[in-house]
């Protein structure tokens, strides 16, 4: 996961525009967020722990000055959630310095780390900043060259936006797994963010998708890009559309809303249930709870009020955390719930922690029966492209069928979307996405051991 953003925009400051920009992501990433800033000779930046809120005060922003600028706001996955690994990281370098933010992860990061001089001293220890050194200590005479170089050897997930004094960067890995779009800003300005629903926020003008394997570089001159020669096979993260990106974000073209209103369409042809409502956990599930009620022509109901000013407890990383924050998440609507037979759509079943609660809370509330149905596949193999599903010991798809979870989490029925249902949604060809935690085939090579996995996930697409 993780929310970038970067703003060129001559004449302006930009500060607050990637601040909106990071406010639009906040759901990419809620433990730490950073801004830096370039005035065309200097760059200058901050960064915390916490939300955007927290890290950045009206002083801070004010002292942010340039007419380009990038930020970043942190989901860990490799690398802990501490002050070191926030981003975005400060390198200076012969050819002069940059900022630099990352969404991803590397798979091949200790190969990368190996091939740097011993000298090299890390601050962090995320992947991130072996790839931000990587760039640092390249060889080649432009920032692009390096770059380049970097991408050749680099292997997994990165979408990454930089900004030197005078230009913003970015570029994405060749298979495309993390999202990132550019758009136009004003006149002869650029934005360039994970998610469309950035560009929308502060009135930039979406023009297309970075695509896999394209470096953008935006400065005095305009807005120009190329490619690297490694060509890989497209592998977008398929729970962007179902889980991670805002509904109101455009993914190539495909609205995400819409995408999971035809999951909940499709989940009710292939598992229909005789109930009297359909409901949705807030917020990611809503489309495919209401695209459920409207295939099956049950009514739509409100059953839980989501409490927003409380973090997603599936980003938050501390299980402690996990298992006490779903209590304060959600309270029932009982005029909604009392005495119904109720369709309860979700996105996933990740660890099944939170799922149990969510029944009883229903069922506490009088639902009479309580029928589960989910716009994924089961999740049954780790992922290691960036998000928080490490291994397969804390799936729990990975270790029960499909009735033993039904039977864990107290539902009366449980439903998943199939995998070609799920593609068929979002309008796309299957050998577009990456499939991995749903099939076990993985887009990139070579595959690593994730740590603390009990099976290795090895095939390559
Ligand atoms: S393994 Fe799953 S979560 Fe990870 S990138 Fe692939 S589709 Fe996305």
């Amino acid at each position: 996961m993780c929310g970038i953003a970067a703003v060129y925009a001559p004449g302006l400051d930009v500060a607050r525009l990637v601040y909106f920009g990071l406010y639009a992501l906040q759901h990419r990433g809620q433990e730490s967020a950073g801004i830096a800033v370039g005035d065309g000779a200097t760059l200058s930046s901050h960064r915390e722990m916490g939300l955007l809120t927290g890290v950045f005060t009206e002083e801070i922003l004010g002292r942010l000055n340039g007419y380009v600028a990038m930020g970043h706001t942190r989901y860990s996955t490799t690398g802990s959630s501490i002050i070191v690994n926030a981003q975005p990281f400060m390198e200076d370098t012969d050819i002069g310095p940059f900022a630099f933010g990352h969404n991803g992860n590397l798979t091949n990061a200790d190969a990368m780390l190996a091939a740097l001089s011993p000298s090299v001293e890390l601050d962090a220890t995320s992947d991130s900043e072996i790839l931000a050194k990587t760039i640092a200590l390249g060889s080649g005479a432009t920032l692009v060259e390096r770059i380049k170089s970097a991408m050749a050897v680099a292997e997994g997930a990165y979408s990454v936006v930089m900004v030197t004094p005078d230009s913003i960067i970015a570029f994405r890995d060749p298979w495309g797994v993390r999202p990132l779009c550019i758009g136009t800003y004003g006149d002869g300005g650029y934005m360039i963010a994970s998610e469309s629903c950035a560009l929308a926020t502060v009135g930039a003008q979406y023009l297309r998708e970075i695509e896999a394997g394209e470096i953008v570089v935006v400065d005095r001159n305009g807005m120009r890009s190329e490619h690297i020669e490694k060509v890989e096979p497209p592998a977008l993260c398929m729970f962007e559309y179902i889980y991670f990106a805002r509904p109101d974000s455009v993914l190539t073209g495909r609205s995400i809303y819409m995408a999971r209103y035809e999951m909940g369409r499709a989940l009710a042809r292939e598992h229909p249930v005789d109930a009297d409502v359909v409901m949705a956990v807030p917020d990611s599930a809503i489309p495919g709870g209401i695209g459920y009620a409207a295939e099956s022509g049950l009514p739509y109901v409100e059953g839980l009020i989501k409490n927003r000013y409380i973090g997603r407890t599936f980003i938050n990383p501390d299980q402690n955390v996990r298992n006490q924050g779903v209590q304060l998440k959600f309270n029932p609507i009982v005029e909604n719930l009392r005495g119904q037979r109720v369709v309860v759509v979700d996105d996933s079943i990740v660890r099944g922690t939170t799922t149990p609660r969510i029944v009883s809370l229903l069922r506490e509330a009088g639902a009479r029966e309580v029928h589960l149905r989910i716009t994924s596949p089961p999740i049954v193999h780790p992922c290691y492209l960036g998000v928080d599903m490490a291994t397969y010991k804390e799936l729990i798809a990975a270790n029960l069928t499909v009735d033993q979870i039904r039977a864990r989490v107290g539902a009366d029925s449980l439903g998943y979307l199939s995998v070609d249902r799920l593609v068929e949604s979002t309008g796309r060809e299957r050998s577009d996405f990456c499939l991995g935690c749903l099939t076990g085939v993985y887009p990139s090579s070579p595959v690593v051991a994730l740590p603390g996995a009990d099976r290795q996930p090895a095939l390559k697409l």
